[in-house]
């Protein structure tokens, strides 16, 4: 049930807040303090049209500016969200729960693809080969797709969609972002700094809403692509639909990342390590390590340095000056906990349970402290699902050969790492392993702005990877363009192909 009385997030449409006729709501929640704050708007069909429409109608305009002008507002966007990013950062802490330093650094990440997306000019211009046959020319063109679509997920509302709007709208697209109905003022808020920096209006438009407002995109003639990322079944689902549907799509899905610490690796910087990648943003981050793969006989040890630092984490209200936050909400606090009597009940072992922690915060926030989990049975689903929440299981192995079979074998293929000082085994490692983003000594490899994000298997669905050059690819389409300026050396019939 919804508060009416609280302030509702609208849909950004045309440049402007929209005020929405839709009947539905839903509540957005301050995570630390366990209550509803906001309501958000769920789009219905005609605000879905209205938003594409807005899309629609600023494009031709938006792909014909000079790349000048759109250089120009890309770069003072660059220089807003800089000087202003601690505004973005507290609205982040306040609807998921991070700690303001974390939510910083997910903005300083999504920082990173604007200042990529400025080098735009260099990174789409074509290619010209002169006279390929006599008097001819052939030379490309990167052109824009039209109106793309964005679905993003609750666990980074800024960075993630900072993945794709900048490099979408520097290549001369028009976007609408639908972002998770968990977080959604981050968006909003990138969307009117955006306008302040010069952007026309309806080249941006946040659209809020839930499935209805998803399978309005995925169905939409308008819509060109959607990039979507998100859970695995929800990713196979856009994956199919947008493809039956004709359009380009890339999905990027749900995570179980492993972190093998062979005996040779210095057990207290890869304690840290997995303390820092196993309950950062209380593991909610598709790149979290979430098992702890030890090649025996270090398992013991590492389990007592973690357990030690464990101990001085302070958790809390993420406007507290904590080192973890709350979950973003009760719903999925619970799903996360249940899964430590799943380990238990398959005969894990609980070394440090999270349920019923002190926390420097109200007492109804949506609190799960970092839980410690040995022995964990690959046969458990606390072991093969993703947990997405501040649980780090250690899964025991007898050599690295056992250890990288069994990051192989799982289903998905997000991110790994290796802890070793060997760096014969790292190199072996880098080749063997089955994963799209490889740490060594790394614990969270997230690829810079210039390379792209991506996984393998469940992971992702499709070849698309996010920004980098693969974003620039997804984002326009090339021409090839043939021309002769004739001249009477050309005239007579000649049915084959050319030949000199
Ligand atoms: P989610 O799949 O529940 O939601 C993602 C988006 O899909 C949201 O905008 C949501 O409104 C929409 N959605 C939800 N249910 C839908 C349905 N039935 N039909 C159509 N649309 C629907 O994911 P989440 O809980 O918001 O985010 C966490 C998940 O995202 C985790 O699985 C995490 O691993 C994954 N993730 C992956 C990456 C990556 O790069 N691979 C990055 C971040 C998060």
């Amino acid at each position: 049930m919804t508060n009416d009385s609280l302030p509702l997030v609208q849909h950004y449409i045309g440049g402007s807040t929209a005020q929405s006729a839709s009947a539905r709501t839903a509540p957005v929640y301050d995570p630390a303090l366990g209550k509803a704050t906001k309501n958000v708007v769920l789009a219905d069909q005609a605000e879905i049209d209205a938003a594409v429409a807005s899309a629609a109608a600023a494009f031709p305009k938006w792909r014909d500016l000079s790349i000048t002008k759109r250089q120009q507002i890309i770069f003072r966007f660059r220089e807003l969200l800089n000087e202003r990013k601690g505004e973005l950062a507290e609205i982040l802490t306040s609807e998921h729960g991070k700690v303001l330093s974390d939510a910083l650094g997910e903005i300083t990440r999504g920082l990173e693809v604007v200042e990529l997306a400025t080098g735009f000019p260099h990174i789409i211009k074509g290619e010209y080969s002169e006279n390929v046959s006599t008097g001819v020319d052939v030379y490309s063109t990167k052109s824009p797709l039209g109106v793309v679509g964005i679905i993003s997920p609750f666990n980074f509302p800024a960075m993630v969609p900072m993945w794709f709007f900048p490099i979408a709208i520097a290549a001369g697209n028009t976007v609408v972002l639908k972002p998770s109905e968990k977080d959604p003022s981050s968006a909003n808020w990138l969307a009117e700094l955006f306008t302040e920096a010069g952007l026309p209006d309806g080249v941006f438009n946040v659209l809020h809403g839930d499935k209805v407002a998803v399978d309005g995109l995925l169905e939409h003639p308008e819509v060109k692509s959607i990039s979507f990322v998100g859970s695995t079944p929800i990713a196979q689902y856009i994956y199919e639909k947008a493809a039956k549907n004709g359009k380009r799509v890339q999905a990027l899905g749900g995570a179980k990342n492993h972190m093998l610490v062979l005996p040779d690796a210095d057990l207290n910087l890869t304690a840290d390590a997995a303390i820092n990648a196993g309950f950062g943003s209380a593991g909610e981050r598709c790149m979290a390590i979430s098992v702890v793969v030890a090649v025996e006989p270090v398992a013991d040890k590492l389990i007592e340095l973690i357990t030690q630092r464990m101990s001085t984490l302070k958790i809390g209200d993420g406007r507290r000056n904590c080192d973890m936050g709350p979950l973003v909400t009760e719903q999925h606090r619970d799903k996360v906990a249940s899964y430590i009597d799943i380990a238990a009940e398959d005969g894990a072992t609980v070394v440090v349970d999270g349920r019923g922690i002190e926390v420097d915060g109200a007492a109804d926030g949506f609190w799960l402290g970092p839980t410690l989990l040995d022995a964990v049975p690959t046969t458990s689903k606390a072991y093969i699902d993703e947990i997405f929440g501040p649980v780090l299981s250690i899964v025991r192995v007898q050599s690295y050969e056992e250890g990288v079979k069994l990051i192989n074998d799982g289903a998905y293929g997000n991110g790994t790492a290796i802890f070793t000082n060997d760096g014969g085994a790292a190199r072996r490692f880098q080749n063997e392993i089955e994963v799209g983003m490889i740490g060594i000594n790394v614990p969270i490899p997230v690829p810079v702005a210039y390379y792209s994000f991506g996984g393998f298997k469940d992971s992702i669905f499709g070849s698309n990877k996010a920004y980098g050059i693969h974003g620039f690819d997804f984002f326009t389409r090339e021409k090839a363009i043939t021309s002769r300026w004739l001249d009477p050396s050309h005239g007579g019939i000649n049915l084959g192909f050319p030949q000199n």
